[in-house]
């Protein structure tokens, strides 16, 4: 709707709609999921107000119908705010419809991470609106380019009729997922670790999931799909961690996945199924990338079910043999809705380069830690650190003398100067930071022989739990060398056996630097560029792997997973699991 104005035949004065947020009916899953009615589940979802113009476009998604595969550019439908809520029974000839289920799902992603970090969320690119193409090829895959500023949707003929990723929930939230990430952490698609080289695939499977978890009417429904949301109660065996796993978490992944075979979905279904093995961290078939991802999620969803079920237990039986739906939802809801806090604003507490999973995990305890110091309730660390550890991944902080295990050390004990610095311009001026950095280089460890730059000053405002306000500034600096292989000993590094002396590359290094609301550092988590102990077996790697001197697209990673058939077969056979092509 335009500004307000006067509507001339009816003499009457048209005001906008004013309210923050608005409703949208989505398509819960996708289209194969049918709820007791044998209708296609919906969910309906709140998402931040405004004015829209046709396609919708709006202030950060833009959606456009062009299918390059047929070369045609669909009008949009005239905006009605009316319509936010219709789903159509034809879900598959209304494009109007698709339009709006994929720019509501991405608004609701955005502002997910816009909630967590406490602040507003740019995507990778430069500029603010990111074009979202619904029907953009022909072909059964999906992904997001940084070149193009854009989400490509594509759709394919299944056996009942063209199956289209615009309406799949987890697709539209892992695409998404890999275009805020980017913005954040520009430095993760660089090659660098399997870690590094895992962590995006698995992040946005688990943003996807639990997107889907937080979502009321999904948990209910999908605990029994025979039978009515409308029923109060369910038979406690349907609540035993087997039945749940394989109920909900592998129920729904498993649906999610037949449809996107061989793109998405397929990874979140083998995670949910991945028996508790701590070898798996070192484990040869768990080098490969897209594998590895997968023990991430795993990690994160083993912690997930682990809690839900102590809070299911916790509720007890109301009539003999059967519990309350409501609670089971409202611990499955607001357990992923928690979780899902906490993995977006571990991303403020990693370091901005070379990302291990014991960096994440730290990151996610030390972040849920500053908000929530007493965690005794549900124990939400505790269950992840044990769902890292069941494959074999530790807390890349190890000072155990803390009053938890795996925390980041503070900053508070260094011998830091303030002086010279301005608190205020500290919280948002880049120069300003680089002094204080430059000033303290010595206590810091930060190399001043590599070209460094803070990249990034991000004021925060998140809630505590005891309801104030806590702010927090977080800053990000890169460092980088250019190097020739033969300086590598005299800078105390490791020459990889057969590398040839006169190759070039650069190396990085790099810290986020977290002040609190008085301007004092917090937290200094970083990644010295002239550490032997992470550096040489990343050289290692990289040498081995290839990608010293490259950066991957997102697109290409999904198209590997294509090509190279990175599935599970049918059959149930082993997944090939070779190592990333060299580059
Ligand atoms: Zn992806």
């Amino acid at each position: 709707m335009p500004p307000s104005k006067i509507d001339a035949a009816r003499q009457v004065v048209i005001v906008p709609n004013l309210q923050p947020t608005c409703k949208y009916r989505i398509v819960a899953l996708d289209p194969s999921i049918v709820g007791a009615d044998k209708k296609v589940l919906t969910a309906e979802i709140e998402i931040p107000n405004e004015q829209l113009s046709p396609g919708p476009r709006g202030y950060r998604v833009q959606v456009v119908d062009y299918d390059a595969s047929r070369q045609i550019l669909y009008k949009p439908a005239p905006q009605r705010e009316s319509d936010s809520l219709k789903v159509p029974d034809n879900l598959e000839g209304d494009r109007a419809f698709h339009a709006r289920n994929v720019y509501a799902i991405i608004m609701r992603v955005l502002a997910r991470f816009e909630r967590s970090l406490g602040r507003r969320v740019g995507w990778s690119f430069l500029g603010h609106q990111l074009t979202v193409a619904p029907h953009a090829f022909l072909d059964l895959n999906a992904y997001y380019s940084k070149e193009d500023r854009a989400l490509f949707f594509g759709y394919y003929p299944g056996d009942d009729g063209n199956v289209f990723t615009c309406l799949s929930h987890e697709v539209i939230a892992h695409e998404t997922t890999h275009a805020l990430v980017d913005g954040l952490r520009p430095n993760y698609t660089y090659p660098s670790s399997a870690d590094q080289a895992a962590f995006h695939e698995g992040f946005a499977d688990i943003v996807a999931l639990l997107s889907v978890l937080s979502l009321r009417e999904v948990v209910s429904a999908a605990l029994d799909l025979e039978i009515s949301p409308k029923e109060e109660l369910i038979r406690s065996t349907r609540l035993t961690e087997k039945a749940l796993k394989e109920g909900v978490l592998l129920g729904l992944a498993q649906q999610v996945g037949e449809v996107m075979y061989g793109t998405h979905g397929v990874a979140l279904r083998r995670s949910i199924t991945l028996p508790s093995d701590p070898q798996s961290a070192d484990s040869e078939q768990f080098k490969e990338p897209h594998r590895r991802g997968e023990l991430l999620a795993a990690a994160v969803l083993g912690a997930f079910l682990k809690i839900w079920k102590k809070r299911i237990d916790q509720f007890g039986e109301l009539e003999h043999g059967k519990v309350s739906r409501l609670g089971v939802v409202d611990g499955a809801v607001e357990t992923a809705d928690r979780l899902l806090t906490i993995v977006i604003r571990a991303l403020d507490y990693c370091p901005p380069n070379d990302l291990l999973f014991g960096d994440f995990l730290s990151a996610m305890l030390t972040a849920d830690y500053e908000l929530y110091p007493d965690d005794s309730r549900y124990r939400y660390r505790d269950a992840l650190r044990e769902g890292f550890a069941s494959f074999g991944f530790r807390p890349a902080a190890r000072n155990m003398t803390q009053e938890e295990p795996g925390l980041w050390i503070g900053a508070a004990d260094l011998p830091l100067i303030y002086k010279r610095t301005h608190h205020d311009s500290m919280g948002r001026n880049p120069d300003e930071v680089f002094r204080f950095l430059w000033e303290n280089r010595v206590a810091l460890r930060v190399n001043d022989d590599a070209y460094t730059k803070v990249e990034a000053v991000w004021p925060c405002y998140r809630v505590g739990s005891d309801g104030f306000f806590l702010h927090e500034t977080v800053a990000v600096y890169s460092q980088q060398m250019k190097i020739a292989a033969r300086e590598l000993r005299a800078l105390g590094l490791k020459k990889p056996s057969d590398m040839p002396p006169d190759l070039q590359f650069t190396i990085y290094g790099g810290g986020t630097l977290i002040f609190d609301e008085s301007g004092r550092l917090k937290y200094n988590v970083r990644k010295r560029i002239l550490s032997p102990k992470r550096q040489n077996p990343r050289l290692e790697y990289l040498w081995t792997y290839g990608g010293l001197n490259s950066k991957k697209s997102f697109a290409a990673l999904h198209l590997e997973r294509v090509v190279r058939h990175d599935i599970t077969p049918a059959d149930g056979g082993e997944p090939d699991a070779e190592t990333e092509p060299a580059e």
